[in-house]
């Protein structure tokens, strides 16, 4: 009997497909995959509903060519939930679920938890532990926030809430911002949730996350731990999602639809009226201001390390026109910490060897052929290369525009770093961690967990190192440049910095009073650095307040950044200007008196171009959230796509690049 499925097509057209199926040999239900035919090709397609009645639509409806799922994957929750992003983000209701669903097809076996680990000892909590628990367990609050310094022992006060949670018979989702973090995370709660945990990242292999989204839907998991993508997991009696390191950017996504996994744990909270918890020792300027009204946030504040240690005493060295990358002070620093049979993690945020290759004689700065930024030498590739779109040179040794030979390299990746540390420590072990290691397998929890355990004395990287790891013989932690995030042409740069300082130091001395960080820097006086360094929180958060308010930037206003991009820089310019045109008619007869709702723009982008698609750029900007949604909805709907021009929207942007 020929019955019809009703489709999502991960497309970026805002409708549903219907195909159709005989329901006596073929079983299509609601939740699962199907492959269907469209256009010319084969794709997959996530039935949603299915009826026996002849839908009215105005194409021919195709039988759909073969099933994928045995079960339902998704339900009603997670369709809610994709047009729910589609209304949100302006993105289609296929885009969302696509990003939503592994793609895996076939489920594949995932190594286990390796409960094997040192036995987890019994932790006794802390008067401010329990008041936090108590507090958060009381059901006075819907959502919590954890202002906790580092070292405060948030971690077990989110265990703990998760246990009374799942003791109710619900679900928790346990977010962490890096894959670090979750073996880290994963070996803490092996034992503790015996076999009732799931973790989803995106190190995994698609067939990988499938089966454990499969046990989740299933209702197996009590638990999951995960990055990102793990706040969509089909959790169907869901009670509590934690956010630690609420701060960190990589909790948005990338790529569109650009969703930040706040907002969508936000409003699964809401929807499934489960408990949101977040924690951090430095929050965000938006969850910052937000708690200002403790009925909409309610923030706890955690004063004192568990350890009862003070915060390392942290030094600030002025490196301008120093040669070389470590000052004298650093040097020296590292040496008697090593000596001590003591651990040290330099940081850097770049990797690579050097930063620029420019002409002494003509100024000729080598950039990406592709994409409007420096090419960074990286030494081990023995080539120059983008970190925007991957493209790799050969190396020159003449200037390619004057043919002299007078050229240098400037600025300094941990490439670089890794060389003078070496040569200024011989006998340390030293490791290093960045993006460039990290593309071979296992290679971060091999770092980590040998750095853990003692088999280096060194460890440098990038942000991979920063983030809310615990190293108990870690004694003096090194920021090699903190200029280099201070320096980003960016409205952030200043939060970005001031947070990124905290948080490494908060690394160091973790067990005992022995912690030292020191700062490289050639900014000593600006306010993020001399904050951190004087641990003035409150104070920075208020002054960084009044500066985005004066300036108009977020928490004080919804910024929305419309990127237009194409091979054609005439036409992209061309696309960019009229539908500024549209939007400032729009917010011309849309704004009422006296109310902040601004278009900035259009202009070109602060990276013009990037893998030979030029970029300009519409900031729409107002003082009432739902307002700036409703008026960049209706301009968006009345345009009409321009071949060959591709526009991104991003809702609150994190950096306008
Ligand atoms: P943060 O607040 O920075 O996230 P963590 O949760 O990582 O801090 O805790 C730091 C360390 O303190 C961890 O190793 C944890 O096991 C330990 N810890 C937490 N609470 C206690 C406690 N009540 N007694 C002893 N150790 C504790
Ligand atoms: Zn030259
Ligand atoms: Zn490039």
């Amino acid at each position: 009997m020929t019955s019809y499925a009703t489709v999502i097509i991960p497309v970026p057209l805002k409708q549903y497909f219907t195909y159709s199926f005989d329901s006596k040999t073929q079983n299509v239900t609601e939740g699962v995959r199907v492959k269907v035919p469209f256009g010319k090709r084969q794709v997959i397609g996530f039935v949603v509903e299915t009826t026996s009645s002849h839908p009215e639509v105005t194409y021919e409806i195709k039988p759909i060519s073969s099933i994928v799922d045995k079960q339902p994957l998704f339900g009603r929750n997670e369709t809610d939930l994709a047009l729910w992003m589609e209304k949100f983000y302006l993105c289609s209701r296929g885009e969302a679920i696509g990003t939503m669903i592994p793609s895996g097809k076939r489920d594949s076996s995932i190594p286990t938890l390796e409960s094997d680990y040192e036995e987890a000892e019994q932790i006794t909590p802390t008067s401010e532990q329990q008041a936090a628990i108590d507090e958060i367990l009381s059901g006075r609050h819907r959502s919590i926030y954890l202002f906790g310094i580092t070292g405060s022992g948030k971690t077990e006060i989110f265990l703990r809430t998760a246990e009374s949670v799942i003791a109710k018979g619900k679900q928790v989702i346990y977010l962490v911002p890096e894959i670090t973090l979750t073996h880290q995370l994963a070996r803490i709660v092996a034992r503790r949730f015996e076999g009732k945990v799931a973790i989803l990242h995106s190190a995994m292999t698609p067939a990988q996350r499938i089966k454990e989204w499969r046990r989740i839907k299933h209702g197996d998991v009590s638990l999951v731990i995960g990055a990102r993508s793990a706040v969509f997991a089909p959790c169907d009696d869901l009670g509590l999602i934690i956010i630690d390191e609420e701060h960190e950017n990589s909790y948005k996504s990338g790529s569109s639809p650009r969703y930040h996994a706040r907002q969508i744990a936000q409003r699964r909270a809401s929807v499934s009226d489960a408990m949101l918890l977040m924690g951090s020792a430095t929050p965000s300027l938006e969850s910052y201001q937000m708690a200002k009204n403790p009925d909409k946030l309610y923030m706890i504040r955690l004063r004192n390390r568990v350890s009862g240690g003070h915060l390392p005493s942290i030094q600030v060295v002025n490196i301008l026109g120093q040669r070389g990358i470590l000052s004298p002070v650093l040097k020296q620093q590292m040496d008697s910490t090593i000596n001590d049979g003591r651990q040290v993690i330099l940081f850097m945020n770049r990797r690579g060897y050097n930063y620029s290759f420019h002409c002494n004689s003509c100024g000729f700065v080598l950039q990406c052929p592709h994409c409007a930024v420096n090419l960074t030498y990286h030494k081990s590739d023995h080539a120059f290369v983008c970190h925007y779109c991957g493209y790799h040179s050969p190396l020159v040794s003449a200037c390619p525009e004057c043919h002299s030979l007078d050229v240098s390299y400037s600025g300094f990746g941990t490439e670089k770093i890794e060389q003078e540390v070496k040569q200024t420590f011989p006998d340390a072990r030293t490791v290093r961690l960045d993006t460039d290691i990290a593309k071979e397998r296992d290679a971060i929890s091999t770092i980590i967990d040998g750095f853990r355990l003692g088999e280096y004395d060194i460890l440098l990287g990038t942000q991979m190192v920063a983030k809310g790891l615990n190293f108990p013989n870690l004694s003096l932690v090194g920021i090699v440049l903190a200029d280099s995030t201070l320096n980003i042409p960016d409205f952030r740069s200043a939060e970005r910095t001031f947070s990124l300082i905290v948080q490494v130091s908060g690394r160091s001395g973790r067990y005992d009073d022995k912690g030292k960080v020191i700062i490289q820097t050639t900014k000593p006086d600006s306010p993020a650095i001399s904050y951190a360094v004087s641990g003035k929180i409150d104070e920075f958060y208020e002054q960084e307040l009044e500066t985005r308010k004066l300036t108009a930037f977020p928490p004080f206003t919804r910024l929305v950044q419309l990127v237009f991009r194409g091979k054609n820089e005439e036409k992209v310019r061309q696309t960019a200007s009229f539908v500024g045109e549209v939007f400032a008619q729009s917010i011309k007869k849309y704004r009422k008196p006296d109310e902040l709702l601004e278009m900035l723009g259009p202009s070109e982008c602060p990276i013009a171009k990037v893998a030979q698609n030029f970029r300009h750029q519409i900031l729409i900007r107002g003082e009432n959230p739902s307002r700036v949604h409703t008026l960049i909805s209706r301009v968006v709907q009345t345009l009409n796509p321009v071949s060959g021009i591709y526009l991104e929207i991003d809702f609150d942007p994190l950096a306008l690049l």
